[in-house]
């Protein structure tokens, strides 16, 4: 079942077409990627989807019920990570958590376990009681997070969660968030300008720009856009110029990228056969020693649709 549905919704800011007829389905227990570069509309579609803003037109459905007309119950099983961090200065982790559970309706028992959990699934643990200027920006990055989740919502939606953080809190914000669709099932919505973050995380990516649907798909589908041939280094133990030549005309090899030493890289498409090249090498009395496939990254993707870079 798709848990959330956005059809053609556009949006102007007076003269900017902030978004442009934009629809995607979202199915539950997914990771959701959102990818564009900055003012791409990301923010702008999530604080529609969140009924923070209104749309000048189309709809959102969560589990099939229409955003305005359902909108508390909506709410209530949404939770949003901001892209500003939404966090009292004044208060340690602890005393944060309790204030926003409060907030939530929860007290008591329920209370004190949801503030544990939160802690243990973000890490803060062990500086629940420090001041939160003592903080790392990770840290806070990662108590806005746990924040979001005190309520058990069944999306979490976190909007850039990774700008400005150093590369420890983002692999511990990426195992938190791999944890949660895992163990809680949340259907998770992730929004980022930087294209290997969503790789490593989101089963389904939306690339965005200027307002406007570039490409939607599985990772496999978006490369295959783009990308039909893939490039495989070879690393031998002899290489005569016969092995080279029989190597070059096997089927499926496109070209053949300058040798170096023992290796042989080659440009292969569909009908390239590991087990025919391993079979030739053989057969003129080498081996394989190392063998390597260089995969196109989504950035690849982005630049080859759009003319563009997703870094500033
Ligand atoms: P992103 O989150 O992808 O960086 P935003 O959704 O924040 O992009 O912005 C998309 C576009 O809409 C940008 O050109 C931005 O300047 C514009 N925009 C966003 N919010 C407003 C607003 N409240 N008033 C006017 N323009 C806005
Ligand atoms: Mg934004």
């Amino acid at each position: 079942m798709s848990i959330i549905r956005v059809e053609n919704i556009t949006k102007r800011f007076k003269d900017k077409l902030a978004l442009d007829n934009i629809s995607f389905n979202i199915e539950e227990g997914e990771i959701f990627g959102l990818i564009g570069p900055n003012g791409a509309g990301k923010s702008t579609l999530i604080n529609i989807i969140t009924n923070l803003i209104s749309c000048d037109s189309g709809d959102v459905f969560v589990e099939n019920k229409n955003l305005l007309e359902d909108t508390i119950y909506i709410k209530s099983i949404i939770g949003l990570v901001p892209q500003e961090l939404a966090i009292i200065e004044q208060l340690t982790p602890y005393d944060n958590l309790e204030y926003f559970g409060y907030l939530y309706g929860l007290s008591g028992k329920l209370l004190k376990d949801r503030i544990n959990e939160a802690l243990e699934f973000s890490g803060l643990m062990e500086v629940k009681k420090k001041k939160i200027s003592k903080l790392s920006g990770g840290m806070k990055r990662r108590l806005n997070i746990a924040i979001a989740i005190l309520n058990h919502p069944k999306i979490l939606i976190l909007d850039e969660p990774t700008v400005g953080v150093d590369p420890q809190s983002r692999n511990h914000i990426f195992d938190f968030i791999k944890k949660l669709s895992k163990e809680n099932n949340t259907t998770i919505i992730y929004t980022s300008h930087y294209m290997e973050e969503v790789e490593h995380l989101c089963s389904k990516i939306f690339i965005i720009d200027e307002g406007k649907e570039i490409a939607f798909g599985d990772q496999e589908y978006l490369k295959s856009l783009v990308f039909s041939n893939k490039k495989i280094h070879l690393k031998l133990n002899s290489l005569s110029a016969d092995l080279l030549f029989n190597l070059k005309n096997l089927k499926g090899v496109v070209s053949q990228e300058e040798n170096k030493d023992m290796m042989v890289s080659l440009i292969v498409d569909e009908d390239f056969s590991l087990s025919n090249a391993i079979s030739l090498i053989e057969n003129n009395n080498s081996s394989i020693l190392e063998i390597n496939y260089e995969v196109p990254s989504l950035e690849d993707v982005f630049l080859n649709l759009t003319g563009k870079n997703l870094r500033d």
